[in-house]
C-alpha cells in the first residue's frame, strides 16, 4: 500500500511540480523543501487530498519518500529533503480544537506571542549497548525522548536482544537538526469582551525554524500532536496535553484581510460618504451609551482613522499612528469609552496597565516552560496589536522597565529587547489610547500631569492629544449624564423582559458599529490624502503662532516640532474620515481646534493662562518652579538661623508672603514638596530638610 501511495505522488509531483522538483535538487541542501499547494492534490485526486488530511503521518511519510527518491532531480538524491504543504481549506480557531482533530493535518491561524530560541534537537539517537557493544539508532519524534527497549531493534547489526538500562546515549554520534517552540494566540479582535485569548504550542523543525517573531500574523499547517503530561516526580497524568507539529507556515499579509468589504458594503461606505454630515455623525456614533466627552470621542475617531504612515528615502519612517491620553478622576467612564474603542477598530485589543502578562506592555525575555525552562521572547501588547489599536487602562500602573522601552516603542514604533543573549526588534506600529487615574484620586488643575500619574514628561510628549477630565459636580450636566445612564439602564431592563422600549432608541448610533468598522478599515486601506496648500499654510501660521508666545515669555519653549507633525498626522486622520484625498483648509482648522483643545487642558499654565508646553515637557513650569525655589531657599535659611535640621512652618508662611507668595499658595507649594520628599514634618508644625 505504501509503494503504491509512493508512485501516486511520484506522479503527483511530475505532473505538477517537475520544474520545482529540479529547482530544490539543484540547490539542495541549500534549500531544503518543496511548497506543494494542498489545491493542487486536490486538483489531482481529491481521495489522496483527503487521505492526506485524514492521515497525514503516513501520506506525507509518502510523498516525502517520493520527492527524495524522485527522478525528476538533476542533482541526485535528496535525503532529507520535506514537502511543505501549504493553503489548506479551512483554518481551525484555536478554541475550537478538539480531541476528534489529533493525529489530522489541520490549518490554524494566529498572532504569534512568545518564541522559544532555536536549539538542536536529536533527530536520529544514537546508544551503545554496554553489553555486546553494538550501536542502536533510535528516530525521535514528538516530544518524549525514546530509548531502544533491546538490543538489536531497528538496527542493522545483530544486537544481543537484552534489554533494560544497559544503553549508553552517544551525544557526540548522534544526528541533530534545528528545532524551534512557538506559542500563538487567538487574534484578540475575535475574542469577544474580556475573554482570555485561547492559545496553543507548535513546534517546528529544520528549514522553517526562526522564521517568526513576536507579533506576527500566521497560518500554520500541521499535525495535532498529544502527550501525556507527567509531573516532576514522573507521575503520569489521565490530562493529554497537545501541540502542532508543524508542517508549513504561511503569513497573514493584509492587514484588513479578516474583515471582508463585500460590493454591497462599499456601496453603503460611498453613500456615507457623500453625507455633508458625515464627520459627526462618526463621532457620535462612538460609544453612543457614554454621554457627552464629544471632543474624547472626536480624538477617538481620528485615531482610528489614523494619519498616514511615512517612509523617508534615508530610510527613516514616521508614524501615521496617532497617540492619546485620557488622564482623570475615577468613575467617569474612561474604562468604558477605552473598551469601546478597542471593538471598534478594525484590529483592537484592550489590557490594562496593571493587569498585562509578564510581557507587559511592550516584550519580555522569560524562562518559562514553553523553552523547558531556556529562554523565550515573548510579545506584550503594542506587539500583540501591530497594526491595530492598543487601548490601555490605568497605563500609569504599568511596569517600570515598560515606562522605557515606551518611548520607542510609541515613537519609532519597535521594540527592542536584548536580554540573555535574545536580541530582536519587534514591531509595534500601533495607535496607543491610554487611561490614566490621577496618584492622589482626584486630578488637580493646579500640579502637573506628570507628577500627578506617575508618567515621565518625555514620555508624556510623544502623545498626540492628551485630555483630562475632572469630576466636578455640576447640577446641569449631572442630570443629563443621569437621565442618560437612568435611560440605558431603563431599556436594558425591559430588554431582558424581552420588550423593546423608546429609551434604547438615544444609544442607537447612526452608523452601526459593524458598518463603520468597515468603512474604517476601507479608509484606511484606500485612502492617503494629501494635505492642499492652504491646509499646509495654516498649520504653519498655527504653529509659529503658538512658538510666539513663548518668545519674551517666561516659559522657555512652549511647543516644539513634534506638535506640528501631530498636526499632519490628525490633519490626514481627518481627511480620510470623509474618505477624501485632500486635507482641506476647513480639515486644519478643524484639527487646530482639537489641538488647541488638548494644550488648554495640559499646556496652560492657571497663573499665567498662558500655553506653556513646558509644563509637560518638564513636568512643572517657571512660576512653579521659582516659587518652590524661593520656599526651599526660606527653610534653608531658617534652619540655618535656628540651628539644627527643621524650622517652624508658620516663620516659612510669613517669609513666604514677604516675597509676594500668598499664603494659600505656599501652603499648596510645601504640601507638594513634603509630597515628593524634597521636605519632611518632623513634627506637627515644624518642616526640615532630609
Ligand atoms: P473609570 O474607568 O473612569 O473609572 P468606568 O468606565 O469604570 O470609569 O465607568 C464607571 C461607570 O459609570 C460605568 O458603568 C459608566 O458607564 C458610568 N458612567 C460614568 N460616566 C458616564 C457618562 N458620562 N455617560 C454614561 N455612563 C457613564
Ligand atoms: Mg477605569
Amino acid at each position: 500500500m505504501e509503494d503504491a501511495s509512493i508512485d501516486r505522488w511520484m506522479e503527483f509531483l511530475r505532473k505538477y511540480y517537475e520544474e520545482d522538483v529540479r529547482r530544490l535538487s539543484v540547490y539542495y541542501p541549500d534549500e531544503m523543501s518543496l511548497n506543494v499547494n494542498f489545491q493542487d492534490i486536490e486538483r489531482f485526486d481529491p481521495s489522496l487530498a483527503y487521505e492526506l488530511i485524514e492521515n497525514p503521518t503516513e501520506i506525507l511519510h509518502a510523498a516525502e519518500e517520493a520527492l527524495r527518491k524522485s527522478d525528476l532531480s538533476t542533482g541526485g538524491e535528496m535525503p532529507d529533503a520535506h514537502i511543505r504543504v501549504t493553503k489548506l481549506p479551512k483554518k481551525l480557531p484555536i478554541r475550537s480544537i478538539r480531541g476528534q482533530h489529533i493525529n489530522k493535518f489541520i490549518a490554524v491561524e494566529g498572532l504569534v506571542r512568545t518564541v522559544a530560541d532555536v536549539r538542536p534537537k536529536v533527530r536520529v539517537a544514537h546508544f551503545e549497548c554496554m553489553k555486546c557493544h553494538v550501536v542502536n539508532k533510535v528516530i525521535q519524534q514528538g516530544l518524549i525522548f525514546r530509548e531502544p527497549r533491546t538490543c538489536g531493534e531497528g538496527t542493522e547489526d545483530e544486537g544481543c536482544k537484552s534489554s533494560g538500562k544497559i544503553f549508553r546515549f552517544l551525544k557526540d554520534k548522534s544526528a541533530y537538526i534545528d528545532a524551534q517552540r512557538i506559542r500563538i494566540q487567538e487574534y484578540p479582535e475575535n475574542l469577544r469582551g474580556g475573554e482570555q485569548p485561547q492559545t496553543l504550542d507548535i513546534e517546528v523543525e529544520e528549514d522553517i525554524t526562526g522564521m517568526v517573531m513576536p507579533g506576527d500574523r500566521i497560518i500554520i499547517n500541521g499535525i495535532l500532536r498529544s502527550y501525556q503530561r507527567r509531573s516532576k516526580t514522573g507521575v503520569r497524568s489521565p490530562v493529554f496535553e497537545i501541540y502542532l507539529e508543524g508542517i508549513s507556515i504561511e503569513r497573514e499579509e493584509q492587514e484588513f484581510d479578516e474583515l471582508k468589504i463585500t460590493k454591497e458594503d462599499e456601496e453603503e461606505i460611498n453613500k456615507l460618504k457623500n453625507d455633508p454630515d458625515i464627520y459627526d455623525k462618526i463621532i457620535s456614533s462612538i460609544a453612543p451609551s457614554i454621554f457627552g466627552y464629544e471632543n474624547i470621542k472626536e480624538a477617538m475617531a481620528l485615531q482610528l482613522f489614523s494619519g498616514v504612515a511615512k517612509d523617508l528615502p534615508d530610510g527613516g519612517r514616521i508614524r501615521g499612528d496617532i497617540h492619546t491620553l485620557v488622564v482623570g478622576d475615577p468613575g467617569i467612564a474612561k474604562s468604558q469609552l477605552l473598551r469601546y474603542a478597542a471593538k471598534l477598530a478594525p484590529r483592537g485589543i484592550y489590557t490594562s496597565g496593571k493587569s498585562t502578562t509578564s510581557a507587559g506592555l511592550t516584550a519580555t525575555a522569560v524562562r518559562d516552560e514553553l523553552g523547558d525552562g531556556k529562554w523565550t521572547l515573548e510579545a506584550g501588547a503594542l506587539v500583540l496589536a501591530d497594526k491595530g489599536l492598543a487601548a490601555v487602562d490605568e497605563i500609569d500602573k504599568m511596569d517600570k522597565k515598560d515606562q522605557s522601552a515606551l518611548h520607542e516603542a510609541m515613537e519609532q514604533q519597535t521594540v527592542s529587547v536584548a536580554k540573555a543573549g535574545i536580541i530582536a526588534t519587534l514591531k509595534s506600529r500601533c495607535a496607543l489610547l491610554g487611561a490614566a487615574n490621577p496618584k492622589y484620586g482626584r486630578f488637580d488643575r493646579y500640579e502637573p500631569i506628570s507628577v500627578q500619574i506617575e508618567m515621565s514628561p518625555t514620555l508624556l510628549s510623544r502623545f498626540d492629544l492628551i485630555f483630562t477630565l475632572t469630576d466636578d459636580p455640576d447640577e446641569v450636566l449631572d442630570t443629563k449624564i443621569a437621565e442618560h445612564i437612568l435611560k440605558s439602564h431603563h431599556a436594558g431592563e425591559l430588554k431582558a423582559r424581552g420588550v423593546d422600549s423608546e429609551d434604547d432608541l438615544a444609544n442607537v448610533p447612526q452608523i452601526s458599529p459593524d458598518l463603520l468598522r468597515k468603512y474604517i478599515a476601507y479608509a484606511r486601506r484606500n485612502i492617503f490624502p494629501v494635505m492642499t496648500t492652504e491646509a499646509q499654510e495654516k498649520f504653519k501660521q498655527f504653529y509659529v503662532d503658538l512658538r510666539s508666545q513663548g518668545i519674551g515669555s517666561d516659559a522657555p519653549v512652549p511647543v516644539t516640532a513634534r506638535q506640528l507633525e501631530a498636526l499632519v498626522r490628525l490633519g490626514e486622520a481627518c481627511a480620510r474620515m470623509r474618505l477624501s484625498e485632500e486635507v482641506t483648509e476647513e480639515d486644519a482648522s478643524r484639527i487646530i481646534k482639537v489641538v488647541k483643545d488638548s494644550l488648554l487642558q495640559v499646556g496652560v499654565d492657571p497663573e499665567t493662562g498662558r500655553l506653556d508646553a513646558d509644563w509637560i515637557a518638564v513636568g512643572t513650569t517657571k512660576t512653579r518652579r521659582d516659587r518652590a525655589k524661593i520656599i526651599r531657599d526660606i527653610v534653608r535659611g531658617l534652619i540655618k538661623e535656628h540651628g539644627g535640621d527643621a524650622c517652624p512652618i508658620e516663620e516659612v508662611y510669613e517669609r513666604a508672603e514677604s516675597s509676594g507668595i500668598e499664603r494659600q499658595r505656599a501652603e499648596e507649594i510645601v504640601e507638594g514638596l513634603l509630597r515628593d520628599g524634597t521636605f519632611f514634618s518632623p513634627k506637627h508644625g515644624m518642616i526640615g530638610l532630609p
